[in-house]
């Protein structure tokens, strides 16, 4: 019998076909997949809803104050013993479903018709938090609350169908900064306050110690800044906990402060002018926020502390062009620093659709291969993270950039990337 690839000219076409049909299945069974998990969510809250409104089916007395409290308990205990998991878990979906069906209607919509996991769904649940209005808020109050959820709803639900889940989360955290750029600011001083430095010890002899290394290690260099931080302690000034001296500590040892070995290193931040004004009425209206480019936003008292530390400040941040060279043409192959730079700052990151990895560790793309004429010119480079750049010069898939410099791969079974939103820049109404 002969093999079907025995026509070569036809292997590469027959080949590609499997592999198309392939992933075309993989894809059907993964919209299946998020349908049926939105479905069992819904289920379990219809379960949940049908004894909160007959709890005699669970309880006994139905005249005790508590009775509906105890019919709900009494459901999620039977849910889990079903579905052989943990009430807590079933608490957690429960939760999950009833936030999405009450506050987010296009997310929850499209986690019915499947193209949404409900893991996106939970992230966006755990931001509405953050914009929830108080107990016994006024009806004003209620309206905002009722607006930043609308908007959440709107922007994760078109987020979901073009972000990868860590681009989404990212994105998500954004928008609800934005909503709530006061909340930030004292969110991040008190996590600031609650800085340590943490060893956990991992199996065979390993720790982490935010680097991988032997345990011995890990304890002598914790034992090290112990020792430094009790000595700094015993000033009569010094009003830091121990925890935060270690973790200081830590920081300006890493970063070599005090020594001449201190490394120079670039940190690009984008700070919006209106931030810079010092009323909060200003914060809460500024349509952008402080971002550490790549990274994602920064709240709007570190960016203004950034801004005053900054000892040459290099005004990049709306017009970051104006007065830089750019144009190399075919003189260099490599790009200049100020390209570079240009190029960090409107990228982020690596320009293909959805990838994360920082545009201050990318490689320096040229769109039409210096080898075949291409010129170093900044409107024909673009920032590829070396797994992408190795990937569009060894693969079959094609890297385009769009107008807008966003970079779409097409993959060699026909696959087209989607390009990543941006966040809404409409200012929020408060
Ligand atoms: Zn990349």
């Amino acid at each position: 019998m002969e093999p079907w690839f025995d026509d070569v000219d036809d292997r590469p076409r027959d080949a590609a076909f499997f592999v198309e049909s392939a992933l075309d299945d993989l894809q059907c069974a993964d919209v299946d997949l998020n349908r049926y998990e939105a479905r069992r969510s819904a289920r379990i809250a219809d379960a949940v809803a049908l004894a909160r409104r007959n709890p005699e089916v669970y309880v006994h007395h139905t005249t005790d104050k508590d009775a509906v409290d105890q019919a709900v308990r009494a459901a999620v205990f039977d849910i889990a013993l079903r579905l052989r998991c943990s009430e807590d878990y079933v608490r957690g979906v429960l939760f999950t479903a009833e936030q999405a069906m009450a506050h987010l209607p296009l997310l929850w919509q499209q986690a019915r018709d499947g193209f949404v996991s409900m893991y996106l769904v939970g992230r966006t649940v755990g931001a509405l938090a953050r914009v929830r209005a108080d107990v016994g808020a006024s009806e004003e109050e209620l309206d905002l609350e009722r607006e930043a959820m609308r908007l959440i709803d709107q922007a994760a639900s078109e987020w979901a169908l073009s972000c990868p889940p860590a681009a989404f989360a990212r994105r998500l955290r954004t928008l609800v900064d934005r909503l709530d750029p006061i909340g930030a600011a004292e969110r991040h001083g008190r996590k600031v306050r609650e800085r340590r430095v943490v060893v956990h010890e991992d199996e065979d002899g390993m720790s982490w110690f935010m680097a991988y290394i032997p345990t011995i290690e890990a304890i002598a260099a914790k034992r090290r800044l112990t020792s430094a931080a009790k000595h700094l302690q015993k000033h009569p000034d010094e009003c830091r906990t121990r925890d935060q001296i270690r973790a200081d500590l830590c920081s300006e040892w890493l970063r070599g402060i005090g020594t001449d070995k201190a490394v120079k290193t670039k940190i690009f931040v984008t700070i919006p002018i209106e931030l810079l004004a010092a009323e909060r009425e200003a914060c809460r209206a500024a349509a952008r926020q402080a971002e550490l480019v790549g990274h994602g936003p920064i709240d709007p008292l570190t960016a203004k502390q950034l801004f005053l530390d900054a000892k040459a400040f290099r005004r990049v941040i709306i017009d970051p062009i104006r007065s830089v060279v750019v144009d190399m043409d075919r003189r260099s192959r490599r790009a200049t620093q100020a390209q570079r730079e240009w190029l960090i700052l409107q990228h982020g990151t690596c320009a293909r659709d959805g990838c994360n990895r920082l545009a201050q560790d990318a490689d320096i793309d040229h769109k039409t291969p210096w080898a075949s004429g291409g010129k170093t010119d900044i409107n024909e480079l673009r920032p590829l993270c070396p797994r992408d750049h190795v990937h569009r010069h060894l693969t079959r898939a094609i890297y385009r950039s769009r107008p807008d410099n966003s970079v779409q791969v097409i993959t060699p079974t026909g696959h087209e990337s989607k390009p990543t939103p941006h966040a809404p820049v409409t200012a929020p109404p408060f």
